[in-house]
C-alpha cells in the first residue's frame, strides 16, 4: 500500500521545494507534488521537514553499526576500508533494519603501513566484530592488497574489482600525525600506477591523506576524492587551488580531525537526542578521543573546509566512525553525521549546503543514481525531522521517522538496549 507524506517542508537534496505531497510505493518514491492515490496511508508531517536519508561518506562498518546509523536517519554508509563489498553484503542489501552500504574493500598500503599503527598489538578486530554480534565472514578471508611496487599495486586492482569493491582506496600516510613517524607508505610511482589501473577499470579512486604532503601526492596521482582533510598545517591558496583544479571532492571528517587533536564528543553526547540512542560502549567511545595530534588546530581545519567550499570543491559529510573502542573514540555511527553537519556549518557552509554534502552531492560523486534526492523513481530512503534543519542544523536530530527502501523504522529515537 502507498504512503503519502503530507504537509512536510521538503528538502530534496538540493533545495527546499515547499510542501509538496511525497508518495512512497513499495521501495521507491512514486510521486512528488501530486495528489495522493485513493486509499494511501497518510502521514501528516505538519511542522516537520522531509529529507533524503543521510549518507556518511567515510566509515568502517558492520551489521550492528549499520543498524545504529539507521536510527539516526543515515540510510547509506560508504566504507573506506572493510569487508562489506558487493560479494559480501546480500544480507545487508535486503535488510531494511540497517543502513545500506558500499565499500572499497581493503585499502592499498604497504605491509606494516597505515592503519596498522592504530591498532594495539593485542587487539583482534574480527573477534571484536563477532563479539558485537556481527555475522562471521563466510568464504575467503578479505583480500589484503599490500603493495610496495607499481607492479604489485596494478596486479591487485582487478582482484579488488572481482571481489566487489565499489571504489578503490589508497593509503598515503607516513604516520606523522598518528605519532608513528617513519611508517612504511606508498611511494609516488606505486600510487600513480595503482590509480591509473583503477581508472582503466572504470573505478572511482579515493585517498587517505592527513597531511599537505600526502594530499599533494594524491593530486599528482589523479585521485578522484580525498577521504580526509589535512590537519598538519593551515591551508595555503596554492593547495586549495590544486585540489579545486583537479576536480576532487573532499570528505573532511572534521569530527575525526577534532578527535585526533584530543577533542572528545562528550559535549555532543550530552544531548539526550544523541545519548538516548547509544548503548554504553558507544557512549564511552563518543566521549573519548584518538588524541594523537594534540598540537593540531581545529580552527585551521575549519578554515580549510571553508576555503575549499569557496573554491567550488564538493564537500562530502563523513565521520570515520568504526568500532566502539575508546582508542578510536570521539565518533559513533549515525550520531557523528549530525555532529559533522554542525562542524560544516561552523566552518561557514549554510545549513542547506551542509545538508547537500550528506545527500545529493555524495550520491552524485559516488555514482549512486538511485538515492540522495527526493524525486520520483528514486529509493524511498527518507528522514523526517521536527523543525527546519535548512535554518537550524541541529534540528536534524529531531527524528520523527526514518524510511529505508520504503520501510518505516520502528522507534528510531530509542536505543535497542537501554544505555547503562
Ligand atoms: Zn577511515
Amino acid at each position: 500500500m502507498a504512503t503519502a507524506i503530507v504537509n512536510a517542508r521538503v528538502f530534496d537534496g538540493e533545495r527546499v521545494l515547499g510542501e509538496p505531497t511525497v508518495v512512497i510505493d513499495g521501495g521507491t518514491i512514486s510521486s512528488v507534488g501530486e495528489q495522493a492515490p485513493a486509499g494511501a496511508d497518510t502521514v501528516d508531517a505538519r511542522g516537520a521537514t522531509l529529507l533524503p536519508g543521510l549518507i556518511d561518506a567515510h566509515v568502517h562498518t558492520g551489521e550492528q553499526a549499520l543498524a545504529l546509523a539507521l536510527r539516526f536517519g543515515v540510510t547509506t554508509e560508504l566504507e573506506m576500508q572493510g569487508t562489506n563489498t558487493g560479494n559480501n553484503r546480500a544480507h545487508i542489501t535486503g535488510n531494511d533494519a540497517m543502513a545500506d552500504v558500499r565499500s572499497s574493500g581493503m585499502g592499498i598500503t604497504p605491509p606494516g603501513g597505515h592503519p596498522s599503527e592504530l591498532i594495539p598489538k593485542d587487539f583482534n578486530p574480527r573477534e571484536h566484530s563477532e563479539k558485537a554480534g556481527d555475522r562471521k565472514l563466510r568464504g575467503e578471508p578479505p583480500l589484503m592488497p599490500f603493495s610496495t611496487t607499481p607492479e604489485e599495486a596494478v596486479a591487485f586492482i582487478p582482484r579488488l574489482v572481482a571481489g566487489g569493491s565499489d571504489y578503490i582506496k589508497f593509503m598515503i600516510d607516513d604516520g606523522s600525525v598518528e605519532g608513528h613517524p617513519g611508517l612504511p607508505m606508498l611511494d609516488q610511482a606505486t600510487l600513480n600506477a595503482g590509480v591509473a589501473e583503477a581508472h582503466r577499470h572504470g573505478m572511482l579512486t579515493v585517498a587517505h591523506a592527513l597531511t599537505v604532503d600526502a594530499t599533494r601526492m594524491a593530486i599528482e596521482a589523479g585521485i578522484d576524492g580525498l577521504a580526509h582533510l589535512f590537519m598538519d598545517r593551515p591551508h595555503t591558496g596554492e593547495i586549495i587551488d590544486l585540489i579545486a583544479r583537479a576536480g576532487m571532492f573532499v570528505v573532511p571528517c572534521v569530527v575525526l580531525n577534532a578527535s585526533m587533536m584530543g577533542i572528545t564528543g562528550a559535549e555532543f553526547a550530552a544531548d539526550p537526542r544523541v545519548s538516548s540512542r547509544l548503548d554504553q560502549a558507544w557512549l564511552e567511545t563518543l566521549r573519548s578521543s584518538f588524541d594523537r595530534y594534540p598540537q593540531g588546530e581545529i580552527d585551521d581545519v575549519l578554515a580549510s573546509v571553508k576555503a575549499l567550499h569557496d573554491a567550488g570543491v564538493d564537500i562530502l559529510t563523513g565521520t570515520d566512525a568504526s568500532i566502539p573502542v575508546p582508542f578510536l573514540g570521539g565518533l559513533a555511527h549515525g550520531a557523528s553525521v549530525h555532529h559533522e553537519l554542525r562542524y560544516l556549518v561552523q566552518a561557514g557552509l549554510t545549513p542547506t549546503e551542509a545538508l547537500r554534502s550528506a545527500t545529493a552531492t555524495t550520491a552524485r560523486r559516488f555514482g549512486l543514481d538511485d538515492r540522495g534526492r527526493i524525486a520520483p523513481g528514486l529509493r524511498a530512503d527518507l528522514l523526517l525531522v521536527d523543525g527546519d534543519p535548512t535554518v537550524t542544523i541541529a534540528d536534524t536530530l529531531n527524528t520523527r521517522a526514518v524510511w529505508r527502501r520504503g520501510t518505516r523504522l520502528a522507534a528510531p529515537q530509542r536505543a535497542p538496549h537501554p544505555a547503562g
